[in-house]
């Protein structure tokens, strides 16, 4: 076959997954949770079902939940969006990333991305004839280096791309890069994909700087949101995304046949669960209480633990341990060792290994316990 995607295996999410069923291993790899969603949610998409929602919603997500995520994102940013026009619910934030590359980036149109990123980005700016222009994180703290970035700039850059909280390092982005990148951007065709599925699993009183707090930068930016990270329902696949009617309007049509439109009792269940902003704004207080208690059990270990300011995930460097290529570090352990992990080295352009691998704390104590135990007798 001619494929378009040569270079292209199964995610490493899906493979170590796959790994730690395989061997028994606790998996600390892909990001996901591994306790219950709250029952009250559960609850609410049963009854929408049983009360006999189940056929289509409106193409762009019902009008319901459009009404309180616009009230979210104002009380969360400070933002009035509309409702009509600037909202589509998609199938999980992945679904708003693809729509909206595959509607805006022509062949040839460079899109400039960070690297490492994640990992879905370049694959789908390829499948689309664009080119991806990576820009390296700046060491130690992963920051964005605008001045390559404004380097990398010309008349074919279509998008940037920036992700925060940044996955897979939990670096976050601060109001000044908004600053900066309304800058780089201001008299140009560029388009800001925003990816900010982590936007409430932030820590140490940190505030997410959303694209959609910054009044001139929201009007190119399409910011992406996700269901699955906010209420620890992965599986459900319902995300949104925010942008401008001019781009919205676009999007949209290349969504209308990609996903058409996402579950709608879920989607009515969720717009009651918003309701009560405590079931967000609580988020990043009960994912910074996981992350500390896992560096707190692994403290004695040889692993080097990395600042993860937000996101569920937190890197640790094993350079005092092993030489092994993080690829083959990641294995061993699942194999050998009976732990799953993400090997960062896949998130970059370069492949650069780092001896550095992501573990994912969004479980329970139960299980981040006995990744400790593992992780302390290494
Ligand atoms: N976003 C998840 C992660 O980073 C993976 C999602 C997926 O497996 N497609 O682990």
């Amino acid at each position: 076959i001619n494929s378009k995607l040569p270079n292209v295996g199964t995610t490493i999410f899906a493979t170590m997954s796959k790994m730690a069923k395989d061997y028994n291993a606790l998996n600390l790899s892909q990001g996901f949770p591994d306790f219950p969603v709250s029952p009250e949610l559960i609850e609410g998409v049963y009854h929408y079902m049983k009360a006999g929602f189940n056929q289509y919603p409106p193409m762009t997500g019902m009008p319901q939940l459009r009404e309180r995520i616009a009230e979210k994102i104002e009380k969360s940013y400070g933002t009035k969006v509309n409702v009509e026009t600037e909202i589509t619910l998609t199938a999980g934030a992945i679904e708003a990333i693809n729509a909206t590359i595959t509607s805006l980036v022509n062949k040839g149109d460079e899109v400039i991305i960070m690297d490492p990123a994640y990992d879905a980005y370049e694959p789908i700016i390829t499948l689309n004839g664009g080119i991806t222009i990576p820009v390296s994180l700046k060491q130690p703290n992963f920051a964005i280096d605008w001045e390559t970035v404004k380097e990398k700039v010309n008349a074919k850059t279509r998008m940037i791309i920036i992700n925060s909280p940044h996955n897979p390092t939990g670096a976050m982005i601060e109001a000044n890069d908004l600053a900066i990148l309304a800058e780089i951007t201001r008299d140009t065709n560029i388009i800001v994909l925003s990816d900010e599925v982590y936007e409430h699993i932030v820590f140490d009183g940190r505030a997410h700087e959303s694209v959609l707090k910054h009044e001139e930068l929201r009007q190119r930016s399409v910011a992406t949101f996700s269901f699955g990270k906010t209420f620890h329902a992965t599986g459900w696949r319902i995300g949104y995304m925010v942008a401008p009617d001019w781009i919205s309007a676009e999007v949209r049509k290349v969504h209308q046949y990609m996903a058409f439109t996402v579950h709608t009792p879920s989607q009515l269940a969720i717009a009651d669960y918003l309701e009560n902003a405590d079931h967000y704004n609580n988020l990043g207080a009960f994912y910074q209480q996981k992350r500390d208690l896992f560096l707190d059990l692994i403290k004695d270990s040889r692993f080097e633990s990395l600042p993860s300011h937000g996101t569920y995930f937190q890197l640790l460097s094993y350079k005092n341990i092993s030489e092994k290529p993080d690829l083959e570090m990641a294995e061993w352990l699942t194999k050998e060792k009976g732990i799953a992990s993400i090997p960062i080295s896949v998130f970059y352009d370069t492949k650069e290994d780092n001896k550095m691998l992501r573990f994912c704390f969004a479980k329970s104590e139960e299980t981040l316990t006995k990744a400790a135990e593992i992780l302390c007798a290494i």
